[in-house]
């Protein structure tokens, strides 16, 4: 057997067979029974019927039948703190939300970081999602590193993951939409974003951390904090990412304001490019899905946060058709109440199939593929992960699709993305198992449970004593 790039001989392996595998690679390759072997954090191979034999140093033989195996699921857009914030503003549109929540934001401090942080991503984590991402923008004086605390939270709970520093620096008294008390200026926004990167980003191929530049949104940053902070990533060699084009209010903003739609100002200010995502992108044009193709500018797809703020259906289809690299977002959930991925692999389905492709939209392997290979594209990891191919990253889950909620259901790739979100039996990350049964190994989730309603009643009365 041809040795698997990245595989030692020596290593330690875990064999998953008799489970029906949806491998998610260029072909869509299935197998009705399979296999993977995991030699240390890599897959070192993939194939039908069972693990050949002789593989040497096996340390675990995982019957898993009844099961589908897939690559774990990948999140490009999420907001961790607003995890102390859930059930709140929950009949307003963007900016009223947005408008209803800063002054409660700005009272985030360093426990409430953490534990927002840690209950989004067990979340996250226990139903299958491998690698996550905090979009994080709300940086109040004197609140300690909030920074380093989430990226610890990641690493704990062994998930995958790219913090992409935010910053806000266009207060009210600037034409902005947050208060003046939560924005930071743009030196120090600067200063901050390049100090993050510095001490946490890690270019390695197989890296658990990775730090993205992120000014939050055009009506809440200066253009001079989107040109320069567009400058400080491609300086540093990491990735940029921001919301774009979410409402029509934020179209009549930029209109207003600059002169000009949402990516028309997003390109002046060198926004667009392979090294950006963006989160929504909902009303877009054809010349701006044109100018996203071009560009090769990644899209951060919510569903469920843009029909929770009547924002409206963002045209993945015609992304896709165009050839922009989608992936899928829960967004922060203050948007988003369940804060897991299944959800919006459901949705991207159902909301697109309302819009003008009707039943054509989209399928559940395309929403798969949106929300494991697409992430993984946007994050600029789909070389690593996302699909379950030989020398790519072990980041693998096991759903199981024998129980009362999907045993009768035809095909299990169908059943995954249209039925009941799924149990996980197990889930890898960089060949680690961090999820058992529908458990996780690596945090205890009633403990984390207990702390994130502490800090999100003790975040209530500090915002009502303001
Ligand atoms: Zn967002």
């Amino acid at each position: 057997m041809a040795a698997t790039p990245g595989t030692s001989p020596a290593a330690e392996r875990t064999v998953i067979e008799n489970c029906a595998i949806a491998t998610v690679d260029a072909d869509d390759t299935e197998y009705a029974s399979g296999h993977v072997v995991i030699a240390g954090n890599r897959i070192e191979s993939v194939g039908a019927g069972r693990a050949p034999e002789g593989l040497g140093n096996v340390a675990a033989r995982i019957d898993a039948t009844g099961h589908l195996l897939t690559p774990g699921l990948v999140n490009t857009h999420h907001h961790f703190y607003q995890w102390l914030t859930r059930g709140l503003a929950t009949d307003h549109n963007l900016f009223d939300w947005l408008t209803a929540l800063y002054p409660t934001w700005a009272r985030i401090d360093e426990p409430m970081a953490h534990a927002a942080a840690q209950g989004s991503l067990a979340m996250m984590a226990r139903g299958g999602v491998t690698t996550a991402m905090d979009h994080h923008y709300i940086y109040p004086r004197g609140t300690g590193d909030l920074s380093g605390t989430i990226i610890r939270a990641a690493r704990d709970m062994g998930v995958r993951f790219t913090l992409a520093r935010g910053s806000m620096d266009r207060g009210e008294s600037d034409g902005g939409l947050p208060p003046d008390f939560a924005v930071e200026s743009l030196d120090d926004a600067l200063a901050a974003t390049a100090a993050t990167v510095e001490e946490h980003h890690d270019p390695s191929f197989d890296a658990m951390t990775q730090v993205a530049v992120a000014p939050c949104s055009p009506f809440s940053v200066s253009t001079e904090l989107m040109r320069q902070g567009a400058e400080l990533a491609r300086r540093l060699g990491v990735r940029l990412h921001t919301h774009g084009s979410e409402t029509k209010e934020e179209e009549k903003f930029c209109h207003e304001l600059f002169g000009m739609g949402p990516t028309d100002y997003f390109e002046s200010t060198g926004w667009l490019g392979e090294d950006v995502w963006m989160a929504h992108c909902v009303h877009m044009n054809d010349s701006d899905i044109a100018a996203f193709a071009r560009t090769g500018t990644g899209v951060a797809h919510c569903p469920s946060s843009n029909a929770r703020l009547a924002a409206g259906i963002a045209r993945v289809p015609d992304l896709l058709a165009a050839g922009v690299p989608v992936g899928l977002g829960v967004d922060g959930t203050a948007s988003n109440e369940s804060g897991e991925l299944h959800t919006e692999l459901r949705n991207a389905l159902l909301v697109n199939r309302l819009g003008v492709h009707g039943e054509a939209a989209l399928n559940a392997r395309r929403a798969l593929r949106l929300g494991t290979y697409g992430g993984a594209q946007v994050l600029g990891r789909a070389a690593e992960t996302g699909s379950l191919e030989a020398g790519k990253l072990a980041d693998l889950v096991l759903w199981r699709m024998d129980t009362l909620a999907h045993a009768s259901i035809a095909d299990p790739v169908t059943a995954l993305v249209l039925g009941a979100a799924a149990p996980v039996t197990a889930s890898y990350v960089n060949g680690r198992r961090i999820v058992e049964d529908g458990r996780l190994l690596t945090v205890d989730e009633d403990a984390v449970a207990r702390a994130t309603r502490d800090e999100a009643r003790r975040l209530a009365r500090l915002a009502a004593t303001a």
